[in-house]
């Protein structure tokens, strides 16, 4: 959908509180009375709208915020759930029984990967994983036993873009599910208007943006959403990843400052790749044009909010990535340490953090050498100042020479 503007869409829904607060009110219960015992009845068969019976279920705080999200991410609805990986498994779970597949992007967050791989075939459910960017794979990886097919539209860590209208075609004609999980590119890709089924974000990245919580968000149809509701055979309702309320008005807070966010991430990864690219590094990003799947990322994005704030680095080996981020921490320029979308920077050697559940040689065979360096770009308002003492951190540490060139080349 061209033009779409999803930070409108938030900023359009308006929540007051009970005494005419500006935020709407938290609802500090586990549990809601009823006037008569015919209306809690109608609540458990989902029959009474506007009415709550169990904060394991719905609150009014979590559905304010699914609120909000279903709207950016232009679905029905949205629930949402105490972290990404509560969203993740209770979607596979949901739509899988014994003896099904799925097919799933091999450059997908570690915990993903290991649910996928070690965990859900306690179930008898199997995975094939495949390049999500060799579409023939992809296509040939289907079964009549598969379900649906999982990726991330901007891939953890190796910033991969899905191509996903092309892998929606494929869903579309097979008649399975299209899973994308957004957690990198929230705004910057609408997957739904994609052709997406189900989106899925960890709202503890940039969307919460302050690294004080876990959270998570499965959008969708009406039909989906009441389905992983539902208290006979609902995943969320029966698995128990219940968001609590408190947090979930701190995101619904955090939420409305997400595209000027995005925005200065989005800016402050643009400058400083292209820096280090002519500074002869190797960098991934996908606003570069060297980038595999740049004109992907161009034909799917919501343009007005860049390319995002991930941006990934290869200096050689992992002893100098240690080295550089020690120093770089040292100087106060980020922080070493896992997760993303904080306003300070943050980084981390994903080969050993972030992707150390997927076995060495799968590594390799998907191009994550133990020299990268995932960097969460933060919102610094002198980008130039922060790129010239990086580059003296690498000068440092001998992954740039005096002059610039990459001394590892
Ligand atoms: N999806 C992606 C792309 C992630 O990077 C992560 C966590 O790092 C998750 C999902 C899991 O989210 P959470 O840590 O909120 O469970």
């Amino acid at each position: 959908m061209k033009n779409f503007k999803p930070a409108d869409k938030i900023q359009d829904l308006q929540y007051f509180g009970e005494f005419g607060g500006v935020n709407p009110s938290i609802s500090d219960s586990s549990t809601y009375t009823f006037l008569t015992a015919k209306s809690m009845f109608d609540t458990f068969e989902g029959n009474a709208d506007g009415c709550y019976l169990y904060s394991r279920h719905a609150t009014p705080s979590n559905l304010y915020l699914g609120q909000a999200l279903a709207a950016m991410e232009n679905t029905e609805a949205a629930n949402v759930t105490a972290s990404g990986m509560g969203a993740i498994t209770s979607v596979l779970l949901q739509i899988c029984s014994s003896g099904d597949e799925i097919v799933c992007s091999r450059t997908i967050y570690g915990g993903t990967y290991a649910f996928l791989k070690y965990f859900i075939s306690k179930f008898g459910i199997s995975t094939r994983f495949v390049d999500i960017n060799n579409l023939s794979a992809v296509e040939e990886a289907i079964t009549s036993k598969t379900k649906l097919i999982y990726c991330e539209s901007v891939s953890n860590p190796l910033l991969e873009v899905a191509n996903l209208p092309a892998l929606s075609e494929i869903t579309r004609k097979h008649g399975l599910k299209l899973v994308v999980d957004n957690t990198f590119a929230p705004l910057v890709i609408t997957p739904a208007n994609c052709g997406a089924d189900i989106v899925i974000h960890s709202l503890t990245k940039f969307i919460n943006g302050s690294s004080d919580t876990v959270g998570g968000v499965i959008c969708s149809t009406r039909e989906f959403i009441d389905e992983l509701r539902n208290v006979n055979n609902g995943a969320t309702m029966l698995l128990g990843p219940t968001m609590d309320s408190l947090r979930a008005a701190g995101i619904l807070k955090n939420l409305r400052t997400l595209h000027v966010r995005m925005k200065q991430h989005s800016y402050n990864a643009m400058y400083l790749a292209e820096k280090f690219e002519q500074d002869g590094l190797r960098v991934i990003y996908p606003g570069l044009k060297s980038h595999r799947s740049h004109d992907v990322m161009n034909a799917i994005i919501n343009p007005q909010f860049g390319y995002g704030g991930m941006l990934t680095v290869d200096v050689g080996s992992l002893d100098k990535a240690n080295e550089l981020m020690e120093l770089m921490q040292k100087e106060n320029l980020g922080y070493l340490a896992v997760s993303l979308g904080f306003y300070k920077t943050l980084f981390s050697a994903p080969g050993t953090s972030t992707s150390s559940e997927i076995p060495l040689e799968e590594q390799q065979a998907m191009g994550l050498s133990d020299g990268m360096i995932r960097f969460s770009i933060g919102l610094d308002e002198n980008i130039d100042k922060t790129y010239e003492k990086m580059k003296d951190c690498m000068k440092r540490v001998g992954i740039l020479k005096e002059t610039s060139e990459p001394a590892l080349a």
